[in-house]
């Protein structure tokens, strides 16, 4: 069934609702596994029946293993009067993410070889992890820790580092038919907004949207830890995924009031790059569209390796490293906004309708023009004054639904919305002269 665009009206509300989800979330202290992890799919399941996995640490996954689980109660340090001058409790952000336990005295010096700080950005707090080599750690604001002074510092973290689980979420809603679009969120980093959270919410929010739709394709949305857990469920699901993915984003940073930026899959020129570019180029006035790159980005290094090779690109506001309080103490619930939630949310929601109604069509008559007015196709579409237009429509269908050209391209050739041709396309399905390519799934 051929749609029109999804009205902005619709989500009014869910602006609201998305951030007061990422504000619940916001304080828990995250890792690429943990209970950390595991309250936060608890919550996300408020919206989203998930299903839970559990991944055992030693389980290989292609090149990689699961590592120990991690998990953290409480880190300190006292300066030499006694107080309590860095404080986890007080922001997750100041451990270094799964630093070992440690119970020590020990001076300024060799304190120092432990803490992080930005002298750049003075009163931000750095995020920082070490999940492959053994450390342990503090992150400060550099205005604090130049204000540190000599003497014997006590520093406590009762962390626990020993094999456990990897636990991810999933949720498949399925539609008419196998193919799948997949949504790939992470769900690892501890009290930042922009940065994992609004992308969690947002995917969240939309399989519940989604959910409620008429729907072609099937829709697989996966809450993991960043890279290892992209890299665990592909090894998990490798021949579901390379057999049925039709198209897939990888959502974050969309929270922020930066342009939205798509980087496009590996492939270049798959449904999923046409789509995002065609939706963006008439949904909004600033944004940027980038080739793949493999050396920065998030999960479709994942996706995009050469085995894979899916076709799935990131839609991002501001981009990976591309804003000053990316991975710091500065990414907070003030940075993000209702506001921007919610025109994400539609931008999405609008890629996600442009992907249900394009489809390849096929002229019944490719032998000269059939007889529009036998058919009485004029007098049903629109009023007088626009019927001139939708012949044109009607003709550019017709003449390009060769069975070769799907329905966004032509809307490409003729310079409209995709969303502009759907009167035309239910009109001429109605009166036979079109009918749809099958199987209708062959062009990613
Ligand atoms: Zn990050």
């Amino acid at each position: 069934m051929v749609n029109k665009l999804v009205p902005l009206t619709e989500f009014d509300k869910v602006g609201d609702e998305m951030y007061g989800m990422m504000a619940e979330l916001f304080p828990i202290c995250r890792s690429i596994t943990g209970e950390g992890v595991r309250q936060t799919l608890k919550i996300l399941q408020k919206r989203l029946p998930l299903k839970i996995v559990e991944i055992p640490s030693g389980t290989l996954a292609f090149d990689w293993t699961i590592p120990e689980e991690w998990n953290i109660n409480d880190a300190y340090i006292l300066d030499p009067d006694g107080k309590k001058i860095v404080d986890f409790k007080k922001n997750n952000l100041h451990i270094l993410g799964y630093s070992e336990p440690v119970d020590v005295k020990l001076t300024l010096s060799e304190l120092k070889r432990h803490l992080y700080s930005l002298p750049e950005q003075p009163d931000a707090i750095p995020y920082l992890t070490s999940y492959y080599k053994k450390r342990w750690g503090f992150c400060l604001c550099h205005k604090d820790l130049i204000k540190l002074k000599e003497g014997i510092y006590t520093v406590k973290i009762d962390s626990k580092i020993e094999p456990g689980c990897l636990t991810f979420g999933e949720c498949i809603i399925p539609g008419e038919e196998d193919e799948e679009v997949l949504l790939s969120c992470y769900i690892c980093h501890p009290s930042m907004a922009n940065d994992s959270i609004s992308g969690a919410v947002l995917t969240a929010f939309l399989g519940q949207w989604l959910a409620t739709k008429k729907r072609r394709f099937s829709y697989r949305l996966i809450f993991i830890p960043e890279t290892i857990g992209a890299i665990a469920y592909l090894s998990l699901n490798k021949d579901r995924m390379l057999a049925k993915t039709y198209a897939g984003l990888v959502t974050s940073f969309v929270g922020d009031s930066g342009f939205f930026r798509y980087k496009k899959s590996r492939r270049g020129n798959s449904v999923i790059d046409r789509v995002a570019e065609h939706t963006m180029k008439y949904r909004l006035q600033n944004y940027k569209i980038v080739d793949y790159y493999p050396h920065l980005g998030s999960d479709e290094r994942q996706y995009c390796s050469p085995g894979f090779n899916l076709p799935v690109g990131l839609l991002t506001r501001s981009p990976y490293m591309g804003y000053p309080e990316y991975h710091t103490s500065l990414d907070n619930m003030s940075f993000v906004s209702a506001k921007n939630l919610a025109e994400s949310f539609s931008l999405y929601a609008d890629i996600f309708s442009v992907l249900e109604m394009n489809r390849i069509y096929v002229n019944q008559v490719m032998f000269c023009e059939p007889q529009l007015s036998k058919r009485d196709l004029y007098s049903t579409l629109g009023s007088q004054k626009n019927q001139a237009e939708e012949r044109l429509k009607l003709q550019w269908i017709l003449n390009y639904s060769d069975g070769n050209l799907d329905l966004l391209s032509i809307a490409e050739k003729m310079g409209v919305p995709i969303g502009e041709l759907g009167d035309a396309v239910v009109e001429l399905v109605r009166t036979g002269l079109i009918k749809e390519k099958s199987p209708p799934c062959q062009q990613r």
